[in-house]
């Protein structure tokens, strides 16, 4: 898709395929020189995660094996609840595990904060995070984040993973949509 596809739907774009690829390569050797000689469980949170994931491990030369959780901390709106549930969880057991958990987005936190926690109790050896997306403005917790594509405004994107009622996932670009997408 491109933004032509999207006819009026599309606001503006945030942030480009080719801006995303940049930092993407960045993240990539940052992760590479911190992980080095070691074995890395990179854990992608679904479904939003899963650009981000695919395009970022295919960067790297550590090696890593790959794991999916689902939780749940939105309806199809547009503002956090707070509640989290497990849709899925992981197949692999953490215990002695590095994990590096790979989000979408930050938004205000809440999700990550919790998801963290959970993870952190399963006898890891180390967990970091990677986000693609975070919206400083937006944190209702702090959460320590060791590796972030990009700080955006607070607003509502989609694209590059992310959805509106489970559309634009497939954008390769983040970008905003008209208000009249959501009224309609
Ligand atoms: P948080 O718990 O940090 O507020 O939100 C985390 C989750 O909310 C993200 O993984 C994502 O699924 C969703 N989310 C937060 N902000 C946005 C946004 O701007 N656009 C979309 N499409 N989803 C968002
Ligand atoms: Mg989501």
């Amino acid at each position: 898709m491109n933004p032509a596809d999207m006819g009026d739907d599309l606001e503006r774009v945030l942030l480009s395929e080719e801006q995303i690829n940049t930092r993407l390569d960045e993240l990539a050797e940052q992760i590479d020189a911190d992980y080095a000689g070691k074995d890395v469980l990179v854990v992608g949170v679904l479904k939003g995660a899963v650009m981000v994931m695919a395009d970022l491990v295919r960067r790297l030369h550590t090696s890593v094996e790959m794991d999916w959780m689902a939780v749940s901390s939105y309806g199809s709106g547009t503002k956090s609840s707070g509640v989290v549930r497990i849709l899925k969880d992981l197949d692999t057991d953490l215990i002695g595990r590095h994990v590096l958990i790979v989000e979408d987005i930050i938004d205000s936190g809440l999700t990550l904060s919790w998801l963290l926690a959970n993870l952190r109790s399963r006898g890891p050896e180390s967990v970091e995070i990677a986000t693609m997306l975070r919206k400083p403005d937006a944190a209702k917790v702090e959460v320590d984040v060791r590796y972030v594509g990009f700080d955006i405004p607070n607003e509502f994107v989609v694209g590059y993973g992310l959805d509106y009622a489970e559309k634009y996932r497939n954008l390769p670009f983040v970008g905003t949509l008209a208000p009249h997408v959501y009224s309609a």
